[in-house]
Protein backbone atom coordinates (compact mmCIF):
# COMPACT_ATOMS: atom_id res chain seq x y z
CA UNK A 1 0.00 0.00 0.00
CA UNK A 2 1.21 3.65 -0.96
CA UNK A 3 1.50 5.53 2.08
CA UNK A 4 0.88 9.92 1.57
CA UNK A 5 2.37 12.11 4.56
CA UNK A 6 0.69 15.13 5.65
CA UNK A 7 3.46 17.58 6.68
CA UNK A 8 1.55 20.42 9.21
CA UNK A 9 4.34 23.15 10.32
CA UNK A 10 2.64 24.31 13.12
CA UNK A 11 3.17 27.20 15.41
CA UNK A 12 0.92 28.58 18.43
CA UNK A 13 -1.76 27.11 16.02
CA UNK A 14 -4.03 25.78 19.28
CA UNK A 15 -7.32 27.68 18.52
CA UNK A 16 -7.33 25.28 14.90
CA UNK A 17 -5.78 22.41 15.58
CA UNK A 18 -8.70 20.45 17.05
CA UNK A 19 -10.88 21.51 13.09
CA UNK A 20 -7.76 20.70 11.10
CA UNK A 21 -7.86 17.63 12.21
CA UNK A 22 -11.57 16.93 12.25
CA UNK A 23 -11.35 18.72 8.15
CA UNK A 24 -8.57 16.14 7.51
CA UNK A 25 -10.03 13.23 9.02
CA UNK A 26 -12.75 13.79 6.54
CA UNK A 27 -10.74 13.62 3.50
CA UNK A 28 -8.43 11.19 4.52
CA UNK A 29 -11.77 9.04 4.56
CA UNK A 30 -11.58 8.72 0.64
CA UNK A 31 -7.91 8.41 0.56
CA UNK A 32 -8.59 4.64 2.46
CA UNK A 33 -7.00 2.94 -0.29
CA UNK A 34 -3.74 4.63 1.29
CA UNK A 35 -2.11 4.51 4.50
CA UNK A 36 -1.46 7.74 5.62
CA UNK A 37 0.37 9.88 8.17
CA UNK A 38 -0.40 13.27 10.02
CA UNK A 39 2.90 14.87 10.68
CA UNK A 40 3.07 17.62 12.72
CA UNK A 41 5.51 19.86 13.40
CA UNK A 42 5.45 21.71 16.48
CA UNK A 43 7.71 25.07 15.63
CA UNK A 44 8.37 25.61 19.25
CA UNK A 45 4.49 26.99 19.70
CA UNK A 46 4.28 28.65 23.37
CA UNK A 47 0.62 27.77 23.63
CA UNK A 48 -1.14 24.30 23.97
CA UNK A 49 -0.25 23.76 20.42
CA UNK A 50 1.48 20.48 21.59
CA UNK A 51 -0.72 19.10 24.21
CA UNK A 52 -3.42 19.09 21.56
CA UNK A 53 -1.24 17.32 19.40
CA UNK A 54 -0.36 15.14 21.83
CA UNK A 55 -4.19 14.46 23.16
CA UNK A 56 -5.10 13.64 19.25
CA UNK A 57 -2.26 11.52 18.71
CA UNK A 58 -4.08 8.92 21.51
CA UNK A 59 -7.05 9.13 19.56
CA UNK A 60 -5.48 8.85 16.33
CA UNK A 61 -2.66 6.38 15.45
CA UNK A 62 -2.55 8.16 12.11
CA UNK A 63 -0.65 10.87 13.81
CA UNK A 64 3.27 11.43 14.57
CA UNK A 65 4.62 14.94 15.50
CA UNK A 66 7.77 16.08 15.67
CA UNK A 67 8.70 18.54 18.45
CA UNK A 68 11.36 21.06 18.06
CA UNK A 69 13.50 22.56 20.35
CA UNK A 70 12.41 26.35 19.85
CA UNK A 71 10.84 28.15 17.11
CA UNK A 72 12.92 28.05 14.07
CA UNK A 73 10.34 29.47 11.38
CA UNK A 74 8.12 28.00 8.69
CA UNK A 75 11.05 27.04 6.46
CA UNK A 76 12.82 24.86 8.87
CA UNK A 77 9.65 23.42 9.80
CA UNK A 78 9.17 22.52 6.87
CA UNK A 79 12.26 20.46 5.78
CA UNK A 80 12.18 19.11 9.40
CA UNK A 81 9.31 17.80 8.09
CA UNK A 82 10.41 16.47 4.87
CA UNK A 83 13.26 14.46 7.05
CA UNK A 84 10.77 12.88 9.28
CA UNK A 85 8.25 12.27 6.70
CA UNK A 86 8.21 8.47 5.56
CA UNK A 87 5.17 8.56 2.94
CA UNK A 88 5.72 7.72 -0.62
CA UNK A 89 4.35 11.13 -0.91
CA UNK A 90 4.07 14.72 1.66
CA UNK A 91 1.57 16.84 1.16
CA UNK A 92 2.90 20.22 2.90
CA UNK A 93 0.03 21.90 4.32
CA UNK A 94 -0.22 25.16 6.51
CA UNK A 95 -2.16 24.82 9.89
CA UNK A 96 -4.81 27.67 9.79
CA UNK A 97 -7.12 26.09 6.81
CA UNK A 98 -6.13 28.74 4.45
CA UNK A 99 -5.19 25.93 2.40
CA UNK A 100 -8.00 23.68 2.21
CA UNK A 101 -7.61 19.97 2.67
CA UNK A 102 -10.46 18.61 0.64
CA UNK A 103 -7.85 19.62 -2.10
CA UNK A 104 -5.79 16.81 -1.35
CA UNK A 105 -7.42 14.19 -3.23
CA UNK A 106 -7.13 16.09 -6.54
CA UNK A 107 -3.66 16.22 -5.71
CA UNK A 108 -3.62 12.59 -5.58
CA UNK A 109 -4.87 11.92 -8.40
CA UNK A 110 -2.40 13.85 -10.53
CA UNK A 111 0.31 12.35 -8.45
CA UNK A 112 -0.92 8.85 -9.40
CA UNK A 113 -1.20 10.15 -13.06
CA UNK A 114 2.58 10.53 -13.10
CA UNK A 115 3.31 14.38 -11.48
CA UNK A 116 5.99 14.70 -9.20
CA UNK A 117 5.07 17.93 -7.74
CA UNK A 118 1.24 19.09 -7.60
CA UNK A 119 0.75 22.29 -6.26
CA UNK A 120 -2.32 24.59 -5.40
CA UNK A 121 -2.67 28.15 -7.00
CA UNK A 122 -4.61 30.92 -5.71
CA UNK A 123 -7.60 32.01 -7.53
CA UNK A 124 -7.90 34.91 -5.50
CA UNK A 125 -6.44 35.57 -1.71
CA UNK A 126 -8.93 36.70 0.75
CA UNK A 127 -8.83 38.05 3.75
CA UNK A 128 -5.55 40.18 2.64
CA UNK A 129 -5.47 43.65 2.29
CA UNK A 130 -4.92 44.53 -1.52
CA UNK A 131 -0.99 46.39 -0.35
CA UNK A 132 -0.24 42.65 0.76
CA UNK A 133 -1.35 40.91 -2.65
CA UNK A 134 0.27 44.14 -4.44
CA UNK A 135 3.53 43.87 -2.99
CA UNK A 136 3.43 40.07 -3.13
CA UNK A 137 2.72 40.44 -7.32
CA UNK A 138 5.29 42.99 -7.82
CA UNK A 139 7.53 40.94 -5.84
CA UNK A 140 7.09 37.62 -8.17
CA UNK A 141 7.75 39.74 -10.83
CA UNK A 142 10.67 40.95 -10.17
CA UNK A 143 12.11 37.41 -8.86
CA UNK A 144 11.19 35.82 -12.22
CA UNK A 145 12.83 38.72 -13.68
CA UNK A 146 15.97 38.40 -11.88
CA UNK A 147 16.40 34.64 -11.40
CA UNK A 148 16.03 32.30 -14.21
CA UNK A 149 14.09 30.02 -12.90
CA UNK A 150 10.63 29.84 -13.29
CA UNK A 151 8.91 30.63 -9.90
CA UNK A 152 5.38 30.06 -9.63
CA UNK A 153 3.31 33.21 -8.69
CA UNK A 154 0.30 32.92 -6.16
CA UNK A 155 1.90 29.73 -4.82
CA UNK A 156 2.08 28.78 -1.55
CA UNK A 157 3.46 25.70 0.12
CA UNK A 158 0.56 23.73 -0.41
CA UNK A 159 1.37 21.42 -2.23
CA UNK A 160 2.24 17.25 -2.81
CA UNK A 161 5.64 16.37 -3.40
CA UNK A 162 6.57 12.76 -4.75
CA UNK A 163 9.24 11.20 -2.64
CA UNK A 164 12.10 12.12 -5.46
CA UNK A 165 11.22 15.58 -5.01
CA UNK A 166 11.68 15.26 -1.30
CA UNK A 167 14.89 13.40 -1.25
CA UNK A 168 15.95 16.31 -3.85
CA UNK A 169 15.02 19.05 -1.09
CA UNK A 170 16.83 17.18 1.65
CA UNK A 171 19.75 17.74 -0.12
CA UNK A 172 19.42 21.11 -0.06
CA UNK A 173 20.46 22.10 3.37
CA UNK A 174 21.09 25.24 3.44
CA UNK A 175 20.39 27.11 6.17
CA UNK A 176 18.96 30.36 5.24
CA UNK A 177 16.16 28.48 3.37
CA UNK A 178 13.86 29.93 0.53
CA UNK A 179 11.63 26.66 0.15
CA UNK A 180 9.55 28.18 -2.96
CA UNK A 181 12.50 28.74 -4.76
CA UNK A 182 14.22 25.28 -3.93
CA UNK A 183 10.71 24.29 -4.84
CA UNK A 184 11.14 25.06 -8.69
CA UNK A 185 14.96 24.90 -8.54
CA UNK A 186 14.85 21.01 -7.81
CA UNK A 187 13.02 20.80 -11.40
CA UNK A 188 10.24 17.74 -12.19
CA UNK A 189 6.95 17.00 -13.53
CA UNK A 190 5.25 19.90 -11.90
CA UNK A 191 1.40 20.23 -12.11
CA UNK A 192 -0.61 23.37 -11.05
CA UNK A 193 -4.54 23.11 -9.83
CA UNK A 194 -6.62 26.14 -8.58
CA UNK A 195 -8.18 26.81 -5.52
CA UNK A 196 -9.81 29.73 -3.77
CA UNK A 197 -7.56 30.86 -0.46
CA UNK A 198 -9.61 31.05 2.67
CA UNK A 199 -8.71 33.77 5.10
CA UNK A 200 -7.45 32.27 8.39
CA UNK A 201 -9.77 29.91 10.74
CA UNK A 202 -8.55 31.15 13.49
CA UNK A 203 -5.28 33.14 15.05
CA UNK A 204 -3.37 35.49 14.08
CA UNK A 205 -0.51 35.55 11.39
CA UNK A 206 2.94 35.09 12.13
CA UNK A 207 3.68 37.67 9.05
CA UNK A 208 4.50 41.06 9.89
CA UNK A 209 6.10 43.55 6.98
CA UNK A 210 8.86 43.41 7.95
CA UNK A 211 9.32 40.19 7.80
CA UNK A 212 7.94 40.00 4.19
CA UNK A 213 10.67 42.16 3.33
CA UNK A 214 13.44 39.40 4.80
CA UNK A 215 11.51 36.72 2.88
CA UNK A 216 12.25 38.89 -0.15
CA UNK A 217 15.49 39.67 0.16
CA UNK A 218 16.23 36.21 1.02
CA UNK A 219 14.35 34.85 -1.80
CA UNK A 220 16.48 37.41 -4.00
CA UNK A 221 19.86 36.72 -2.56
CA UNK A 222 19.21 32.76 -2.49
CA UNK A 223 18.36 31.88 -6.06
CA UNK A 224 20.47 35.07 -7.71
CA UNK A 225 23.26 36.93 -8.04
CA UNK A 226 21.36 39.93 -10.04
CA UNK A 227 22.28 42.38 -7.87
CA UNK A 228 25.79 41.86 -7.46
CA UNK A 229 26.07 42.52 -11.29
CA UNK A 230 23.46 45.21 -11.19
CA UNK A 231 26.31 47.35 -8.82
CA UNK A 232 29.24 46.55 -10.71
CA UNK A 233 27.59 47.50 -14.16
CA UNK A 234 26.58 50.78 -11.89
CA UNK A 235 29.93 51.49 -11.22
CA UNK A 236 31.43 50.69 -14.66
CA UNK A 237 28.62 53.15 -16.01
CA UNK A 238 28.89 55.82 -13.30
CA UNK A 239 33.12 55.91 -13.58
CA UNK A 240 32.54 56.18 -17.45
CA UNK A 241 30.79 59.40 -16.41
CA UNK A 242 33.57 60.30 -14.08
CA UNK A 243 35.82 59.83 -16.72
CA UNK A 244 34.31 61.64 -19.55
CA UNK A 245 33.60 64.55 -17.03
CA UNK A 246 37.31 64.55 -15.81
CA UNK A 247 38.17 65.04 -19.64
CA UNK A 248 35.93 67.73 -19.75
CA UNK A 249 37.31 69.78 -16.53
CA UNK A 250 40.86 68.92 -17.52
CA UNK A 251 40.43 70.95 -21.05
CA UNK A 252 38.22 73.47 -19.96
CA UNK A 253 40.31 74.70 -17.11
CA UNK A 254 43.62 74.14 -19.53
CA UNK A 255 41.77 76.48 -22.28
CA UNK A 256 40.34 78.65 -19.69
CA UNK A 257 41.70 78.93 -16.66
CA UNK A 258 39.93 77.78 -13.69
CA UNK A 259 38.06 80.73 -11.38
CA UNK A 260 37.53 78.05 -7.84
CA UNK A 261 33.78 77.73 -7.27
CA UNK A 262 31.65 74.84 -7.99
CA UNK A 263 30.69 73.39 -4.56
CA UNK A 264 27.32 72.68 -5.45
CA UNK A 265 28.50 70.69 -8.50
CA UNK A 266 31.03 68.67 -6.07
CA UNK A 267 28.69 68.24 -3.16
CA UNK A 268 25.76 66.90 -5.72
CA UNK A 269 28.59 64.56 -7.05
CA UNK A 270 30.35 63.26 -3.22
CA UNK A 271 26.41 62.39 -1.88
CA UNK A 272 25.62 60.63 -5.38
CA UNK A 273 28.91 58.65 -5.28
CA UNK A 274 28.78 57.80 -1.37
CA UNK A 275 25.14 57.12 -1.97
CA UNK A 276 25.86 54.74 -4.99
CA UNK A 277 29.35 52.79 -2.72
CA UNK A 278 26.89 52.66 0.13
CA UNK A 279 24.15 51.08 -1.62
CA UNK A 280 26.84 48.35 -3.00
CA UNK A 281 28.44 47.90 -0.21
CA UNK A 282 25.01 46.77 1.05
CA UNK A 283 24.56 44.72 -1.56
CA UNK A 284 28.15 42.71 -1.39
CA UNK A 285 27.49 42.74 2.28
CA UNK A 286 24.14 40.37 2.16
CA UNK A 287 25.90 38.00 -0.02
CA UNK A 288 28.77 38.20 2.42
CA UNK A 289 26.62 37.51 5.57
CA UNK A 290 24.74 34.58 3.27
CA UNK A 291 28.64 33.12 2.98
CA UNK A 292 29.27 33.62 7.42
CA UNK A 293 25.82 31.78 7.47
CA UNK A 294 26.52 28.99 5.07
CA UNK A 295 30.28 28.50 6.29
CA UNK A 296 29.52 27.58 9.68
CA UNK A 297 28.00 24.41 8.10
CA UNK A 298 25.24 24.34 11.65
CA UNK A 299 22.90 21.38 11.32
CA UNK A 300 19.89 23.38 10.58
CA UNK A 301 17.54 22.70 13.48
CA UNK A 302 17.45 20.37 17.08
CA UNK A 303 14.89 18.15 17.96
CA UNK A 304 12.78 17.87 21.17
CA UNK A 305 10.96 14.98 21.10
CA UNK A 306 9.86 12.26 18.03
CA UNK A 307 6.57 10.82 18.71
CA UNK A 308 7.08 10.87 22.51
CA UNK A 309 11.08 9.65 22.69
CA UNK A 310 13.46 12.42 23.32
CA UNK A 311 16.05 12.92 20.88
N1 LIG B 1 4.53 28.56 11.04
C1 LIG B 1 5.58 27.86 11.62
N2 LIG B 1 6.59 28.56 12.23
C2 LIG B 1 6.61 29.92 12.28
C3 LIG B 1 5.56 30.63 11.66
C4 LIG B 1 4.54 29.92 11.05
O1 LIG B 1 5.61 26.64 11.60
O2 LIG B 1 7.55 30.49 12.86
C5 LIG B 1 3.42 27.82 10.40
C6 LIG B 1 2.05 28.22 10.90
O3 LIG B 1 1.68 27.50 12.04
C7 LIG B 1 1.18 27.87 9.72
C8 LIG B 1 2.09 28.15 8.53
O4 LIG B 1 3.41 28.12 9.04
O5 LIG B 1 0.82 26.50 9.71
C9 LIG B 1 1.78 29.47 7.86
O6 LIG B 1 1.83 30.52 8.82
P1 LIG B 1 0.88 31.79 8.73
O7 LIG B 1 -0.53 31.34 8.56
O8 LIG B 1 1.20 32.61 9.94
O9 LIG B 1 1.40 32.50 7.42
P2 LIG B 1 0.50 33.12 6.24
O10 LIG B 1 -0.60 32.16 5.95
O11 LIG B 1 0.00 34.41 6.77
O12 LIG B 1 1.47 33.27 5.11
MG1 LIG C 1 -1.89 31.47 7.09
Amino acid sequence: MKKISILIPAYNEEDVLEKLYARLDQVLDQLHQYDTEILFINDGSKDKTLEIIKTLQRKDSRISYVDLSRNYGKEIAMIAGLDYSTGDAVVIIDADLQDPPELIPQMVRCWESGYDDVYAKRRNRLGETWVKKYTSSTFYKMLKKLSRIPIQEDTGDFRLLDRRCVEALKQLRETQRYTKGMFSWIGFNKKEILFDRDPRAAGQTKWNYLKLLDLAIEGITSFTTIPLRFSSLLGSLISLFAFVYMMVIIVKTIAYGERVQGYPSLMVIILFLGGIQLLSLGIIGEYIGRIFNETKRRPLYFVDEYNGRKI
